[in-house]
């Protein structure tokens, strides 16, 4: 499905927004000066009013989810003190600090066994005893106990990791790793690109040219993956704008993204929470919209939108419905990464609640593979369960 979008410029109260709204009607890119516009407007109804027109044409109702598990193999990692921003990292000897043994990682991944469970998402530290041959033999280990489960597994920035303690190529980890299982990649790790955020949240992390670089070497390799910003913390809007601008131009080169996923920075159990005395305050429900829906507008050739419930709240995805998000995170099962640094929401989800938070939102609800392939969807629930809070 792919119609030009209804644009209604009566609903638009804020004048800026209206050649905005002209060029989103006609199915024109929008400029990065645009996208300030859109960062810096009061008006969050108009904005959304568009995202949602895109996000219509592309998906009509139908708001999908995949089945998935999330494992954290190590939380050991040689950027403990650096990235300030992060509450899961640990360093070898801390207290708290973890590195799974395989047969840990397939214990922790046998509940795929009785469960739905249709993708792993594998993410964990830059550790330097988890090298190339630690996660061959741990893909190896999942796809023969669980032959159908997709591998969606490693940031940019831990095959970066493994190339640098490997000596190889980001190509050679990447065709090692897939020949192992690997299927697709996550798309942690960006942050935010620009280098003057990066000195303070982040200054000895992959960058954001290598970040793309990584990306880029496995869309030529076809491994498909998706892409994130980390929002919220010091950035201005014209470094939101600059990152966007680089997904954007990586994606008219290589068509490589399947999704964009805004990921909201959590002040809590972090130093950089700390020094900006934000503890105890996340993101604002307001911010959490206009990000989601300016990705809508501004990467006009992705065709996935994706709302993160764990970061923003399940209450706020069900509402980023209406302002351009077409998927959201799925099951999940135990997620660990962002309950360290004060995530209050569930640590994963059941079928029966992800359908009554879609179908809330007047929506239409469909499991997908890792593809974003629609791969079953769903009677329409009895009345007095569309109506029910998620
Ligand atoms: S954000 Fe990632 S790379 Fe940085 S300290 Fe945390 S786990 Fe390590």
């Amino acid at each position: 499905m792919s119609a030009m979008p209804t644009i209604h410029l009566d609903r638009l109260r804020d004048g800026a927004l209206h050649p905005i709204g002209e060029k989103v009607r006609r199915g024109e890119r929008l400029s990065a000066v645009d996208a300030i516009t859109l960062f810096r407007t009061p008006d969050l109804l108009g904005v959304g009013h568009l995202a949602d027109a895109v996000n219509r044409a592309k998906h009509g109702d139908v708001v999908t989810f995949a089945s998935n598990q999330h494992i954290n193999p190590t939380n050991v990692c040689v950027l403990r003190k650096t990235c300030v921003f992060c509450g899961y990292a640990r360093l070898p000897k801390e207290e708290g600090a973890y590195r799974y043994s395989i047969e840990q990682v397939l214990a922790e991944a046998a509940q795929a066994s009785d469960s739905m469970t249709r993708e792993f998402h594998i993410v964990g530290g830059l550790d330097m005893q988890a090298g190339l041959g630690y996660y061959t033999t741990m893909f190896r280990a999942l796809k023969a106990a669980h032959p159908l489960v997709h591998i969606k597994a490693l940031t940019a920035v831990e095959i970066a990791h493994i190339g640098r303690i490997e000596k190889m190529s980001w190509t050679d980890v990447l065709i090692a790793l897939r020949e192992a299982g690997l299927d697709t990649m996550p798309g942690g790790g960006a942050e935010t690109f620009s280098a003057a955020v990066r000195d303070v949240i982040a200054d000895r992390k992959l960058g954001g040219a290598d970040y793309i670089g990584v990306h880029r070497a496995a869309h030529a390799l076809g491994i498909r993956s998706n892409c994130t910003m980390l929002y919220g913390h010091v950035e201005t809007i014209e470094d939101r704008v600059e990152h966007l601008t680089m997904l954007r131009d990586l994606q008219d080169e290589t068509g490589g993204f399947l999704a964009y996923i805004p990921l909201a920075y959590h002040p809590d159990d972090n130093a950089l929470g700390v020094t900006l005395g934000r503890q105890g305050t996340s993101t604002t429900g307001f911010d959490d919209l206009r990000n989601l829906a300016v990705g809508r507008l501004y990467l006009d050739n992705f065709q996935h939108i994706k709302s993160h419930w764990i970061m923003v709240s399940t209450a706020l995805t069900q509402i980023a419905l209406a302002f351009g998000v077409n998927d959201i995170e799925g099951t999940v099962v135990r997620e660990k990464i962002y309950h360290a640094v004060g995530a209050q929401t569930q640590q994963g989800m059941s079928l029966q609640e992800l359908l009554r938070l879609i179908r809330g939102a007047g929506k239409e609800p469909a499991e997908r593979d890792s593809f974003y392939r629609v791969i079953r969807t769903f009677e329409a629930a009895p009345a007095a369960v569309v109506g029910a809070a998620a």
